[in-house]
């Protein structure tokens, strides 16, 4: 049974009916005193786990960030909520931070951020000593894996919380974890006793598509002016050079886009970031240094136009996309340069032998989940070690499915065009060169080389070259094909034999004529949000539009983000309701007490007006 304190707060502060999933079992444990690693998904609602306790326990809930540029964000959230809290980082002015200092020793704080640099200076653990804890929540506990794409140094220094602060709870909590990463972060974070809570990583309401890299452009521009127009989205890409193309083609075409990546200077990475969270609608084109920790809700598409170097990362990055439950779009465009490019980049980085193979074997599960015939949803599960469902019907594979078929004769054909380079000629070339040859295509280079001489010259008629392409990026996936050195030519492998020797039949993936385009992905099926956001009939959805613009005007009044006034859901719950009291406002999920007293009247208003 819960406490009736964390009810109260949930109800109270937060304004919601019902614990999610876990919740319950992990508010209790860490009120009690309990140390806790909680695994959830993106938008799983962690926050409250380490909030509520923070809340009800005597003392200040100190919550360890590494997303220092959020912190004020996160802290302008709670206080609209009712809640004190504070923040102790490097950008902050000596002022502000002596006033922070003062409330928490004064006992007024319920939480505060610090970053987990901050921890390690002398100064801040005596004040922490000084004041009255009463737990410590480590977010982003991932930062803690050695091999993990987000490693911060200074989390490795956490395991001395529970040395200088024994009594004190703890509660870690990450998106991100294979189970190799839980027992790493368990270990490192020395929270071996602490109970697990492992929720279902499934995210039913985003849809998975991976699509051939044909006009990625193009491609792009299409999903959103078909799907998502009007729509807030991340795009991935791989370069900063290609993030400020990228972002560049997107304004020339009419969609409000900004860049993000390192190479940016830190004000305008924090103005872009800071606009994409404030307004409606804006596309944010970035490297993968963007989104750690971004909780905007109705991030409602995130395309990735390079392939992710892990599952790890793609899950995660795909993971921003719908966090209040409602249908949105995971979509990634794939091609044969993508996996030459990034098996060159293994090959030529730094580190030791085990690493590289560590890199070779996330890209290669990257890969498998790129070329599989089978469900997306189910592969990536599996891969989180929580096999479900084989079928979802809410990813591409399920919604139109791929065949495969024997691609043995094709495989070697290619195969033996590289060996005969390279036996006949000793020559090594990338794969565009013997795609040419095996559709006897003259060249100049084939005719300068005399590549027409060769008997694997215009034997591979059957297939078109894009075709081809694809047989090319499949060998390579499957590690019967490799590329080598700066050019990314391609040479054999040991399992190239087998292929030649008729000892091993490759199956391939044939894509089909018309990916899948959505019908209207699916809606959460899970969780409290479902229920929240019943669709609307055309009057209701005229009187949301309504509440969008009081909405709009009070986040730009208080200078918070939209979300952070009402979600969507919420919204929308109001708009079905049409509540004529601010009794009946209240029952709606998300109208918190305080939020009540400060919008409430204004809510009432809009709705008559
Ligand atoms: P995470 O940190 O796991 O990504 P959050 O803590 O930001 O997720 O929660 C995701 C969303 O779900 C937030 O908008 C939050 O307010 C909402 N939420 C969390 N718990 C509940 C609940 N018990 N009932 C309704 N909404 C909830
Ligand atoms: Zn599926």
């Amino acid at each position: 049974m819960t406490s009736a304190p964390a009810y109260d707060v949930l109800q109270r502060t937060f304004g919601y009916s019902a614990f999610r999933g876990e919740q319950e079992q992990i508010v209790e444990h860490v009120i009690n005193g309990g140390d806790a690693l909680v695994l959830m998904p993106t938008g799983g609602g962690k926050s409250l786990c380490y909030q509520i306790p923070a809340l009800v326990r005597p003392g200040t809930g100190v919550v360890i960030s590494p997303l220092i540029a959020l912190m004020q964000d996160q802290v302008d959230a709670l206080r609209t909520l009712g809640v004190r809290a504070g923040f102790l980082n490097s950008t902050q002015d000596p002022d502000e931070r002596r006033l922070t200092e003062q409330l928490f020793l004064a006992g007024e704080l319920d939480l505060l951020y610090v970053a987990p640099e901050g921890l390690g200076v002398p100064s801040t653990q005596r004040l922490l000593d000084r004041g009255r804890i009463a737990l410590f929540a480590i977010d982003e506990a991932h930062c803690v894996a050695q091999w993990g794409h987000d490693f911060r140094p200074d989390y490795l220094n956490l395991s001395m919380l529970h040395e200088r602060w024994p009594d004190v709870p703890r509660i870690a909590l990450t998106a991100t974890a294979t189970s190799a990463t839980r027992e790493e972060i368990a270990t490192r974070l020395d929270l071996a006793g602490a109970r697990h809570f492992t929720a279902s990583f499934d995210r039913p309401n985003i849809q998975y598509r991976i699509v051939p890299k044909q006009e990625p452009k193009r491609q792009l521009l299409d999903l959103l002016r078909t799907e998502h127009v009007g729509d807030a989205g991340i795009v991935y890409c791989l370069s900063r050079a290609s993030v400020e193309k990228i972002a560049d083609f997107l304004v020339q075409n009419g969609i409000p886009a900004l860049p993000y990546h390192a190479g940016l200077d830190a004000r305008v990475r924090a103005a872009n970031q800071s606009r994409f969270l404030r307004e409606d609608g804006l596309v944010m084109v970035a490297t993968i240094a963007f989104g750690m920790g971004i909780d905007k809700p109705d991030v409602r598409f995130v395309a990735h136009l390079d392939l992710p170097k892990s599952v790890e990362g793609y899950y995660q990055e795909t993971g921003r996309a719908g966090r209040d439950g409602q249908p949105s779009t995971a979509w990634l465009a794939y091609g044969l340069q993508d996996v030459v490019q990034q098996r060159k980049m293994i090959e030529t980085s730094d580190g030791d032998l085990a690493h590289r193979r560590n890199l070779a074997a996330h890209l290669d599960a990257m890969l498998a989940l790129c070329e599989t015939v089978q469900c997306r949803r189910a592969q990536l599960l599996a891969y989180f070690g929580q096999p479900g469902d084989n079928s979802c019907g809410n990813c591409d594979t399920c919604l139109t499915p791929p065949e495969s078929w024997d691609g043995t004769v094709p495989a070697q054909k290619l195969l033996s065009t590289v060996l005969r380079l390279q036996r006949e000629r000793g020559q090594k070339f990338g794969a565009g060169q013997s795609i040419d040859i095996l559709l006897g295509k003259t060249t100049e280079k084939v005719t300068q080389f005399r590549h027409d001489e060769l008997s694997v010259f215009g034997i591979g008629a059957e297939l078109r070259e894009q075709e081809w392409r694809g047989v090319v990026r499949q060998l390579l996936a499957q590690g019967l094909l490799a590329v080598e050195g700066e050019y990314g030519v391609l040479v054999l492998t040991d399992a190239s034999a087998e292929v030649l020797r008729r000892e091993r039949q490759v199956m391939m993936r044939r894509e089909p004529e018309r990916p899948a385009r959505a019908p209207r992905a699916r809606r959460a099926t899970t969780g409290a949000t479902a229920a929240a956001t019943p669709d609307l009939d055309p009057a209701g959805a005229q009187v949301f539009e309504r509440l969008r613009s009081w909405r709009a005007a009070a986040a730009k009044e208080g200078g918070v983000p939209a979300y952070v006034i009402f979600h969507d859901a919420t919204l929308k719950q109001i708009a079905a309701l049409r509540p004529g009291s601010l009794a009946e406002l209240s029952t709606v999920n998300g109208v918190g007490e305080n939020k009540l007293a400060k919008y409430g009247q204004q809510v009432l208003e809009a709705l008559t007006s």
